[in-house]
C-alpha cells in the first residue's frame, strides 16, 4: 500500500505547489479521509493519567488547528505555526512578547489596526513605539533607543505599496540584538518568505489571500526558532485567542488553492495596472510590477511576484466617490485578497482615523482607491472600471 507519511526533509525540499497539497495532514491516517477531520471537541478523555497525551483541552491544542499550524509553518519555512481568531489577534500576540518599558520601531505605513493597537493599547502597557519610514535604513537607525526590542515591518505597504528592504533592515536589527517581525499578508508565503531573509516572526491576516474567499476571519503566526515558538505557545494559550476548529478547517480548504489563485490574481493585476497607467482619468498608479514603481528592484530581489493589490489616484474625492458608486463588478468594501474583486476607499475606510494632513503626507489622497483584483475576467473588470471612470 502507498506510504503517505512524508518525512520533514522530503517535504521541505518540494516545490511550493506540492507543499500546498501535501502538507502532512492531507490524509487522515485513521480512515484515509481526503481532508483533515474536524475535531469539534473542547476536551479530550485522558486514557491514562500517568501517560499524558498530545491533546488535553482545545485552547491548548486541537488536532484540526494543529494541522493548520503545521501547514503554515511548512509554507513559510519556519519551525512552528500558530492560528489565531483574527489577524489582529496574531499581531497582538506578537506584541505580548514584549514587557513594560520596551520600545518598538514600526513602519509608518503599518496596517491601521496595528497602528491603533500600538498607539492606544500597547502604549498604556508602557510599550512605546516610534513610527518611521522603513524604506530608509538611516531613519530606522535613528529611531534606535537603549530599550528598543523589536523592528516591525510590512512590505509592500498598504495602500501605496511602498517597499521595505527586508534583508537590509533585518541584518541591521540582528546586529543590534533586536528581533524582527513582518506582516506578510499582501504577499503570502507563495510570493515572499521573510524567514528565509532572516526575519524571526511572520504574521498574517489569513482573512485575506490565505483564506481567499471572504468567508473566514483568521490570523497566523510563524516562528523561525524554537525559543520564540515556546514563548508564542505560552501567549496563545494564556490569552486564549485561538482560531476556532471549524475556521481552522475552512482556512486549510482555502489555502490549498493559494498558488493557483495568486497566479491568476497577479496576471490580472498586472494588466489592470498597465491599463490604468494609460488612462486619461487616472493621475497615478501604485503597483510594484510597474517599471517606475519606487523600490521595484528591491521588491524583485525579495519576492517572487507583485501581488494583486493595485492602488490608483483618480484626482479628487468627488471622482473617487463617483467611481465607487458606478462600478458593478467589485465589492465596495474594506478587505482584500478574495476570489471576488474588492474596491476600497482608504480615505473613508482603512485610514479614516488618520488625521488628513498625515494621510496626505503618506500619499493617501482623497482621490486614492485600492483595487484588490479578483478572479473575474480581466476584460470585464477593465470594461467595468472604464465605464465608472468615464461616466
Ligand atoms: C486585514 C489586515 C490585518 C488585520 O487582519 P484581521 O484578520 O482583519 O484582524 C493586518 N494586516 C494587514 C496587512 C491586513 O491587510
Amino acid at each position: 500500500m502507498a506510504e503517505h507519511n512524508h518525512n520533514k526533509d522530503q517535504q521541505q525540499s518540494r516545490q511550493f505547489a506540492t507543499k500546498l497539497i501535501h502538507f502532512g495532514a492531507e490524509i487522515d491516517p485513521r480512515t484515509g479521509a481526503s481532508s483533515v477531520p474536524i475535531y469539534q471537541a473542547s476536551t479530550f478523555h485522558q486514557f491514562s493519567l500517568d501517560d499524558p497525551q498530545q491533546y488535553d483541552y482545545t485552547r491548548s491544542g486541537n488536532p484540526t488547528r494543529q494541522a493548520l499550524e503545521d501547514y503554515i509553518a511548512l509554507l513559510e519555512g519556519g519551525v512552528r505555526g500558530f492560528a489565531f481568531a483574527s489577524g489582529m489577534a496574531a499581531i497582538s500576540a506578537a506584541f505580548m512578547l514584549l514587557s513594560a518599558g520596551d520600545h518598538v520601531i514600526c513602519t509608518e505605513d503599518v496596517y491601521g489596526g496595528t497602528y491603533r493597537l500600538l498607539s492606544t493599547i500597547m502604549n498604556r502597557m508602557n510599550i512605546e513605539t516610534t513610527f518611521v519610514d522603513m524604506t530608509d535604513l538611516d531613519k530606522v537607525k535613528a529611531a534606535l533607543k537603549p530599550n528598543t526590542k523589536v523592528v516591525y515591518m510590512e512590505t509592500p505597504s498598504n495602500p501605496t505599496l511602498r517597499i521595505t528592504n527586508i534583508a537590509e533592515i533585518t541584518a541591521w536589527a540582528k546586529g543590534q540584538g533586536l528581533f524582527t517581525v513582518l506582516d506578510n499578508t499582501f504577499m503570502t508565503p507563495y510570493h515572499q518568505r521573510p524567514i528565509e531573509l532572516g526575519v524571526d516572526l511572520v504574521l498574517h491576516s489569513a482573512t485575506k489571500f490565505l483564506g481567499g474567499h471572504s468567508d473566514v476571519t483568521a490570523g497566523l503566526a510563524v516562528a523561525a526558532n524554537e525559543s520564540l515558538g515556546d514563548q508564542l505557545k505560552q501567549i496563545q494559550n494564556g490569552l486564549g485567542t485561538i482560531l476556532s476548529i471549524y475556521d481552522s478547517w475552512l482556512l486549510m480548504r482555502g489555502m490549498k488553492t493559494l498558488q493557483a489563485r495568486m497566479e491568476a490574481h497577479e496576471l490580472s493585476a498586472r494588466r489592470l495596472a498597465e491599463w490604468l497607467s494609460n488612462h486619461p482619468k487616472v493621475e497615478k498608479v501604485y503597483y510594484p510590477g510597474l517599471a517606475n514603481h519606487p523600490g521595484r528592484e528591491i521588491h524583485e530581489r525579495q519576492s517572487k511576484g507583485y501581488g494583486a493589490v493595485v492602488s490608483f489616484d483618480v484626482g479628487s474625492g468627488e471622482q473617487a466617490k463617483q467611481v465607487l458608486g458606478k462600478v458593478k463588478i467589485p465589492l465596495v468594501a474594506v478587505s482584500l485578497g478574495a476570489v471576488e474583486s474588492i474596491l476600497s476607499y482608504p480615505a473613508m475606510m482603512s485610514h479614516a482615523a488618520m488625521p488628513r494632513e498625515v494621510r496626505l503626507e503618506r500619499g493617501i489622497t482623497d482621490g486614492l482607491v485600492r483595487y484588490s483584483v479578483g478572479l473575474e475576467s480581466i476584460d470585464d473588470i477593465i470594461a467595468d472600471l472604464d465605464q465608472a471612470l468615464r461616466s
